[in-house]
């Protein structure tokens, strides 16, 4: 059955939990990396913009820095690999295949791009032409907060940058005060950059979190937890397309509970609400497939709905239904057609079609409720929408 409740307590628990890993069960977590991609793609172009404009600006002033060294070797890694990447890259954000390795590509451009400028500042700083490594610095921050890279693959990138920069300072560079300025710089810019990217990302996994439980909240009917009425609408709609493309049968019943009024002037209205919960529990059971939905559709109506079921089980199905709701033995004294709580429907069963769709379905549903109301309540009337256009009614179980 479609679950909006178990969807609410899944992010409601996760968020009981905490999530300080940055991790959410392989289900869960597949679902924020989608809505991730589709919040980061605009970050993810302006930090290709953003590099793009960095490499075409930087050129000139490092191609003097270089004068006289390896600026062919610098010419070709810029205007032969690392720009066609990034313009291609840029382009890629807009083919649906490609996004889903999009965070593996951000993550080896980054890397390609520091991992380069690092190359490039060790070669001139240690041919004694003082190139500057803030470049870095830049880099690192495009990383954890453009990219659009999650925390971890951030961090790695941040640290693979720095530590391949101690290691070309240790080996490549002149050991002066400067040098010692610049790594104390990229570190705290590593600590600066992964703290902000970490509270980022965990505030947008609260967020996504806050989100799909209010999301799903808005679904269920406070009281009894089923679908409320917009839920109904649209998951109807929903299996009445399927249906309609695999030329399935969609069943549903709309329910009344009988002499309601007179249960709350008896009882009163607490326990009233009780009555309905417990009605609405046990209704819910004979939704078991993952399309099929049990809702309430106002006071104390309720709807069923299965998706592919045949015509015959209709019989089933309302004597199961009947059986189940009798079963509770809820006393009802104010009752004129029992002593314990029943419920009068009206269920119908078809092929949607050009004619047939979900409000006709629940159009002839309440018709049928109406005339179940009219013969003495405590039964379920049923119908089929015929290939042909005879209709047939029969009164199923009462
Ligand atoms: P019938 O057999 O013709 O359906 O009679 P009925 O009394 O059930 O129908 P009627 O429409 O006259 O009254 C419905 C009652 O349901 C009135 C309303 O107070 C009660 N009701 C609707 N929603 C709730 C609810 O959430 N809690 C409680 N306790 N009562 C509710
Ligand atoms: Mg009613
Ligand atoms: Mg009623």
């Amino acid at each position: 059955m479609v679950d909006f409740e178990y969807d609410l307590q899944r992010y409601r628990r996760k968020m009981d939990e905490g999530f300080k890993n940055l991790s959410f069960s392989p289900d869960m977590e597949a679902e924020y990396v989608a809505q991730y991609f589709k919040r980061n793609i605009v970050k993810q172009r302006l930090a290709l913009c953003i590099s793009t404009t960095l490499v075409l600006l930087l050129t000139p002033f490092d191609l003097e820095v270089l004068s006289g060294g390896p600026e062919t070797f610098y010419l070709v890694t810029r205007f032969m690999a690392l720009l066609p990447i990034l313009i291609i890259a840029f382009a890629f954000t807009y083919n649906p295949m490609a996004q889903k390795h999009f965070q593996t590509m951000a993550f080896t451009m980054v890397l390609a791009i520091g991992l380069t400028s690092n190359i490039f500042v060790a070669y001139a700083n240690s041919m004694g032409q003082p190139m500057p490594s803030e470049i870095l610095i830049l880099i690192i921050f495009i990383g954890f907060l453009l990219a659009g890279m999650r925390f971890r693959q951030s961090l790695a990138c941040a640290v693979v940058l720095f530590l391949s920069y101690f290691l070309l300072a240790l080996f490549y560079m002149p050991m002066h005060f400067q040098i010692m300025h610049d790594i104390i710089f990229i570190f705290s810019s590593c600590l600066i950059g992964g703290a902000t990217a970490f509270t980022l990302e965990y505030q947008t996994r609260l967020g996504f979190l806050q989100k799909g439980a209010l999301r799903s909240a808005a679904k269920i009917d406070p009281l009894t937890h089923l679908l409320n009425r917009g839920a109904i609408n649209q998951q109807l709609d929903l299996i009445m397309d399927l249906a309609y493309r695999e030329q399935k049968f969609v069943t549903l019943v709309l329910l009344d509970v009988d002499y309601f009024k007179n249960y709350n002037d008896s009882y009163g209205h607490i326990k009233g609400d009780n009555c309905l919960i417990k009605v609405a529990k046990e209704l819910s059971k004979g939704c078991r497939r993952s399309l099929d939905f049990a809702g309430r559709y106002g006071g104390e109506e309720f709807i069923l709905a299965w998706y592919d079921t045949k015509p015959e089980e209709m019989i089933d199905l309302s004597e199961q239904i009947a059986n189940n709701i009798r079963k509770l033995n809820i006393p009802h004294d104010k009752s004129k057609v029992s002593n314990l709580i029943s419920l009068s429907g009206g269920m119908v069963s078809g092929i949607p079609s050009a004619t047939i769709n979900s409000q006709v379905l629940i159009q002839h549903a309440d018709d049928l409720l109406y005339a179940s109301k009219n013969q003495g309540r405590n039964k379920i009337i049923s119908f089929t929408f015929p290939q042909e256009e005879i209709a047939e009614k029969k009164v199923l179980a009462s």
